[in-house]
């Protein structure tokens, strides 16, 4: 299966920056790696992307089927610029007051409407529980079809940012649990990516990991850098 790595933009770049970006990224040449780049909404329509390994992503949905809903994007508007995926759940969003209940809807709305969730999940803090991620992981698939292949993204919330790296056996064994409880639940198949203070200098430790790939924040708007890490990976 070819490894999935997904940019998460956040509140970042401008046209400038984005044009520099898709013009590298159009180059880049690929053999077995899939490239999801999740811009802020204003700039999707600068992401004409001419490369069959890298698709369009965006980092947040309505979570209401209503058009009353000031400030929402719904997916018709999303699939009207070639988004294909749609990262649900992040945990700054989480931050923002939003519940697992709104997540369970969001995923629903991009399912029912031809667009993929990367569902984000993660424990706070580095001495919590982990089996609180598998209650995440369950309560954002609620009622979702079995025949799906959910991909999520184990995020430890105390990685996101901080320079700080669980161990490769902390990141195995949480995607063995998030693998085991997604087979439970009755879904055939998923795909797990890990996302928190990836960088140049560790990708290497981390994709050596039972992981399916990586989601990366700050490393993605330093294009040279979030390129190297691409290479170094489909190289594996
Ligand atoms: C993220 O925000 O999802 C993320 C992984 O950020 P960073 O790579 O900057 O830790």
């Amino acid at each position: 299966m070819p490894k999935v790595i997904v940019a998460n933009y956040k509140m970042n770049g401008s046209k400038k920056l984005y044009a520099t970006i898709v013009k590298k990224i159009n180059k880049l040449k690929v053999m077995d790696t899939r490239i999801v780049l999740c811009p802020p909404f204003v700039y999707l329509d600068e992401f004409r992307l001419k490369n069959r390994s890298v698709s369009l992503g965006c980092q947040d949905i309505t979570n209401e089927d209503n058009s009353k809903s000031t400030g929402q994007i719904s997916p018709s508007m999303l699939l009207e610029f070639r988004v294909k995926y749609v990262i649900v759940g992040h945990s700054e969003r989480r931050k923002l007051g939003e519940k697992d209940e709104q997540i369970n809807e969001k995923v629903k709305i991009c399912l029912n409407n031809g667009l993929l969730p990367i569902i984000c999940v993660g424990e706070e803090k580095k001495s919590d529980k982990l089996d609180s991620v598998l209650l995440q992981v369950e309560q954002a698939l609620k009622s979702t079809p079995k025949d799906t292949s959910p991909i999520i993204a184990y995020e430890p919330v105390w990685a996101i940012g901080t320079g700080k790296l669980p161990e490769v056996a902390r990141i195995n064994r949480m995607s063995k649990k998030i693998r085991d409880k997604i087979r439970d639940l009755g879904y055939q198949n998923c795909v797990v990516l890990y996302g928190g203070s990836v960088n140049k200098d560790n990708f290497k430790e981390i994709i050596s990991s039972e992981i399916d790939g990586l989601l990366l924040g700050g490393v993605s708007l330093r294009i040279d850098e979030f390129i190297e890490i691409v290479k170094g990976i489909d190289n594996e």
